[in-house]
């Protein structure tokens, strides 16, 4: 579903240039759930920026899907990445001033939907995360789980073959963590969805099929 072959990542400033990956080969299956981890500074939201193509590799190739993004220009980059990706982050990145609802309809913007189809689409993930009670709060009257669920509902509302989870259970305690979590093994379960996932927490990397250990842009495990 992703493969990545030898991705190098050089950051350039005036006077400094950082390997931030160097070499990396990656090949994850549809339906897969693997987990990232590593000390801080080591690629991982590097490495999740380039799968999510967001940023572009330095050298190396990607397939998502088995096709070739290296030569997409930045509007079908872009309407590639809305059809396939859906994206999660620590810090949820909500909008807070737009309701729950409309949210998690932002994404089908991009596409050609009637406000009827958003709406019945975007309550159908409300209520896969639990949250069909809150439609019409705001970001800041939930709590943080909550809103990790709102951002998970916003990333799987167009039906993404693929979630790429940047430290998804990071602001959370281990009660709100554990429920995120359990959501994204039955998105991944029932629905087949492919989950990439950094974290600096054992105890979920183990609950993923695969867990793969960055160190100073290498792979080490
Ligand atoms: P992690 O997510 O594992 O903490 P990052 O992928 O954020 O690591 O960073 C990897 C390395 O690349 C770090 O040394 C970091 O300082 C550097 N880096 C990340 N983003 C930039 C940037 N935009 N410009 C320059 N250096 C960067
Ligand atoms: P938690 O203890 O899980 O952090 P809170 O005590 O903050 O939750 O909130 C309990 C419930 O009340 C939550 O389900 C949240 O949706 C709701 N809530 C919290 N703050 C507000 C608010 N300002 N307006 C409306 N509902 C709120």
């Amino acid at each position: 579903m992703i493969q990545l072959q030898n991705i190098e990542k050089v950051y350039r400033t005036d006077t400094i240039q950082t390997l931030a990956l160097n070499g990396i080969n990656l090949d994850i299956e549809k339906g897969e759930f693997l987990s990232i981890m590593g000390p801080s500074g080591c690629g991982k939201s590097t490495l999740l920026n380039i799968m999510g193509l967001l940023d572009a590799p330095s050298k190396g190739s990607i397939r998502i899907d088995d096709q070739s993004t290296i030569n997409m220009k930045d509007k079908e980059l872009a309407k590639f990445r809305n059809q396939k990706l859906g994206f999660i982050f620590q810090s949820y990145h909500l909008i807070n001033d737009l309701q729950v609802l409309d949210n998690v309809e932002l994404p089908l913007l991009y596409r050609d939907s009637t406000a009827k189809q958003r709406r019945e689409l975007a309550t159908e993930a409300l209520e896969k995360v639990g949250l069909s009670n809150r439609i019409k709060h705001f970001p800041k009257q939930l709590s943080g789980g909550q809103r990790q669920r709102v951002a998970i509902a916003r990333a799987i509302v167009g039906r993404p073959e693929i979630i790429l989870a940047d430290e998804p259970t990071g602001n959370l305690d281990s009660a709100m963590g554990n429920e995120i979590m359990d959501i994204l093994l039955q998105l991944n379960r029932n629905d087949g969805t492919t989950i990439v996932m950094v974290t600096h927490d054992e105890n979920m990397a183990q609950k993923t099929h695969r867990l793969m250990r960055l160190f100073d842009g290498s792979q080490v495990q």
